[in-house]
């Protein structure tokens, strides 16, 4: 999978509708303190479905909206779509997107309401964008995302928690999520079997 574009809006200092082109040869992003440098990695990491507002130096997911200055009001949302290009080895996913080609992905926020996803404008759980990302071995988790501090929380982290970040470097991290699926429906099919075997027995 390759990031292609970055679009934000409303989004944390990117008030104003902004677009970012990723082409082959990016190797920086440079620009004075404050500038913004961060909230573009946040940008990215939140498309992908990140779920802690702590790590993107929030108290509450609504700080991720742009919060206003003495010159301009607050907005009410922040929008984030993320290009991405995807390749014929990432896993075909379950969102009936064509297996590799361009898909764009899609995060809203509005104030009080919570978030909403779309991938090519349908709407969507946020369990299927993070499959999405997860197949193709990234995600909001992706040790590819080093954010400020990142480096020193690597070194000193547990080794179930490096684990991790392993299998979500070879790709696996979708088949968690898949195998407690799998695990619901089938005690959903075990208690329904059960209570057939109780019905069968009454009729007998
Ligand atoms: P540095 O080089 O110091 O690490 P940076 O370029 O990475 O800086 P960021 O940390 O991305 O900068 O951006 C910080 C700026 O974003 C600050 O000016 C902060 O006020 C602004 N900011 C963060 N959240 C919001 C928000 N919800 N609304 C408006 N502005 C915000």
């Amino acid at each position: 999978m390759q990031i292609k574009r970055l679009k934000l809006s409303g989004f944390k200092s990117f008030v104003e509708p902004a677009e970012l082109r990723i082409e082959p040869g990016l190797t920086g992003v440079v620009g004075p303190n404050g500038c913004g440098k961060s909230n573009v990695l946040e940008a990215i990491r939140w498309v992908m479905g990140e779920s802690s507002p702590k790590s993107m130096r929030g108290s509450g997911m609504d700080d991720v909206i742009f919060a206003g200055t003495a010159s301009r009001p607050a907005r009410d949302f922040a929008e984030v779509s993320l290009l991405v290009e995807r390749f014929a080895e990432d896993l075909p996913g379950d969102l009936g997107v064509s297996q590799h080609g361009d898909v764009e992905v899609t995060r809203r926020i509005e104030r009080g309401a919570g978030s909403a996803y779309r991938v090519n404008g349908r709407d969507v759980r946020a369990k299927d964008v993070a499959l999405l990302f997860a197949d193709a071995a990234t995600g909001a988790h992706s040790p590819a995302l080093v954010s400020q501090g990142k480096i020193s929380a690597v070194i000193a982290a547990k080794p179930t928690e490096r684990r991790l970040m392993l299998e979500e470097a070879a790709g696996i991290a979708g088949l968690h999520v898949r195998r407690k699926d799998a695990e619901g429906k089938l005690r959903a099919a075990e208690a329904n079997l059960t209570r057939l075997d109780e019905l069968l027995g009454d009729m007998e």
